[in-house]
């Protein structure tokens, strides 16, 4: 009698437990905080203020969103200033 196959596969959080995370760059927020997903089992992470990787819980996500706005303001105006300074 022919017992079925493996199943095609593990949990992808158990084989991340095993292997370890793929972790991939989802979004730069500034130019040190950046998102992380992992490409298996979708974990995400972020860089806080000091700069170590931490879980991206709701309330990360929320000073993230600030922090992007920030950043992004900032880098229009620093744009708006290096045109004006070329012309
Ligand atoms: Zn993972």
């Amino acid at each position: 009698m022919e017992k079925p196959t493996n199943k095609p596969l593990l949990i992808p959080s158990m084989y991340c437990n095993v292997f370890g995370h793929d972790y991939q760059i989802s979004k730069k927020v500034t130019y040190h905080v950046k998102e992380y997903t992992c490409s298996r089992c979708k974990r995400q992470l972020t860089t806080n203020s000091n700069g170590h990787l931490i879980e991206l819980t709701p309330k990360f996500k929320e000073i993230n969103a600030i922090l992007e706005r920030i950043h992004q303001s900032r880098t229009a105006r620093l744009k708006k200033k290096t045109l004006i300074s070329s012309i």
